[in-house]
């Protein structure tokens, strides 16, 4: 039996995902609604022009963005109660993952419409798609902070988190980032880098956290595009000893300066000395903020 073509209804936001770099890959359904709704909102409007040009598809697009979404969320509102069908787009994969979108779905619903998710790409899947993990469970956590100290501070923070955690990543990060993560999580801790997924140069390599650095500083091409990074679990002995290690630290620091305080928890619980320093260091700097 044909499968029918989907025809989008009034009154609605569709919520489409777009390619993350191939552009084959998209859904007919994403195509459908986007040939069939009165209006596309994007993220920005020439990498969405790019999209329809490659498909022939001709529709007004507005743009929405952090920077406009408080302003243009109730045109795009009054627009879909008079009966309008809007599909909303980020410049790749799904919006509302680590990209716009969750502004004008609350409003959306909350005026009583329609929302529908058009499922499709999204980097975070298709990395977990080839990492082969052991566990059903992750964290995706998405873009890590861009300033050192608050970077290592999350990271000392997720240290004894029991299941694989999924970060996204820019070019001009992944190599800060990596050593963060080396030195909070310890060398040797499994990393799965995924690089420029369905592009050309696309890369997926498994390789400890203390083998990363030196990976990205081999070839100054492996530092550029997109990245996921799926940090693996640490065994669970070392789950629980982290946290009783995180544990022994902040009671330390209430009394001793942040390295005798990081040494002697290192000794007391076998926890690398240098992902204690980072968090006790952290912890320091907070206090004093
Ligand atoms: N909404 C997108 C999604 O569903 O995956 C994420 C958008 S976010 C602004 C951009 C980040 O997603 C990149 O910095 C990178 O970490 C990740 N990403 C997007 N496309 C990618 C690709 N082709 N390969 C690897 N990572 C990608």
């Amino acid at each position: 039996m044909p499968v029918e073509a989907f025809v989008p209804q009034p009154s609605t936001l569709y919520v489409v995902a777009t390619p993350i770099g191939n552009l084959r890959d998209i859904t007919l359904r994403a195509l459908d609604v986007l040939r069939g709704v009165d209006q596309v909102a994007a993220e920005d409007t020439r990498v969405t022009q790019r999209l329809f040009a490659a498909y022939g598809i001709r529709k007004p697009i507005v743009a929405l963005h952090e920077h406009n979404e408080t302003n243009m969320t109730p045109k795009l509102i009054d627009a879909m109660r008079a009966g309008q069908s809007i599909a909303l787009v980020s410049d790749a994969g799904t919006p509302g993952v680590s990209d716009p979108g969750a502004y004008l779905v609350r409003a959306a619903r909350a005026s009583g419409l329609v929302v529908v998710p058009i499922p499709g790409p999204s980097a975070v899947s298709a990395a977990l798609s080839v990492a082969g993990l052991a566990h059903s469970a992750w964290l995706f956590f998405g873009f890590l902070p861009a300033k050192p100290t608050a970077r290592r501070q999350i990271l000392s923070d997720l240290v004894g988190f029991p299941y694989p955690i999924v970060f996204y990543e820019a070019p001009h990060r992944v190599v800060d980032s990596v050593a963060d993560l080396a030195t909070v999580f310890g060398p040797q801790r499994k990393l799965l880098l995924a690089r420029e997924l369905t592009k050309c140069f696309e890369q997926i390599v498994e390789l400890t956290l203390g083998e990363a650095g030196d990976w990205l500083a081999a070839d100054a091409d492996r530092q550029r595009g997109e990245f996921v990074l799926i940090v693996d679990s640490p065994p669970r002995a070392i789950a629980r000893s982290a946290l009783a290690a995180e544990q022994v630290l902040d009671a330390l620091l209430s009394e001793l300066p942040p390295t005798q305080a990081a040494r002697l928890a290192a000794k007391l619980t076998g926890q690398p000395r240098r992902s204690l320093y980072a968090r006790a260091i952290n912890a320091t700097a907070t206090q004093r903020d």
